[in-house]
């Protein structure tokens, strides 16, 4: 536990030096140590609603709940193969509160418990939020580090 902790901290240190918030472009760290598996999708606000600022109206009221609450499953985001046996924790979803203006982000964050590690995420996040047009990977696994790429529609392979 302690020796993720670390991870995670060394992997958000290296998304800050890299984290320029470009629309339709989101940042996920994946961790993957032992039976554990932690996915963190930092994203401009954008991507998810369309929008970055206090709703306007009702239609960005409701949009703004429904993002909230597609938030709160995982499955919305990332398809584990059923072999992997994943069980998803409550995540955690940092919501923007746009009371500083100008850009702003929404942070989540998902735990699984799984039986063996998977070997590929699926990305239903393409098909439900069309907002998404890149998104840089840092996967960090027994394996080691490294940056991946994806383009809309791609799965992460994590061997
Ligand atoms: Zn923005």
């Amino acid at each position: 536990m302690k020796k993720l902790a670390i991870c995670l901290l060394a992997l958000s240190g290296f998304a800050a030096a890299h984290g320029a918030h470009v629309h339709g472009v989101a940042e996920m760290d994946v961790v993957i140590e032992g039976k554990k598996l932690v996915i963190t999708l930092e994203s401009p606000a954008d991507n998810l609603l369309g929008f970055e600022h206090t709703p306007k109206n009702d239609s960005e009221k409701a949009k703004l709940k429904a993002v909230s609450e597609q938030l709160q499953n995982a499955s919305n985001l990332f398809t584990i193969a059923a072999s992997a046996q994943c069980k998803a924790a409550a995540p955690t979803v940092k919501m923007p509160d746009f009371a500083k203006g100008g850009h702003s982000d929404i942070d989540a964050e998902y735990h699984f418990e799984c039986a063996t590690p998977p070997k590929q995420i699926a990305l239903p996040l393409w098909k439900n939020f069309a907002g998404f047009k890149a998104i840089t990977v840092n996967l960090a696994t027994a394996n080691g580090q490294k940056q991946i790429k994806l383009k809309s529609g791609q799965v992460l392979n994590l061997k």
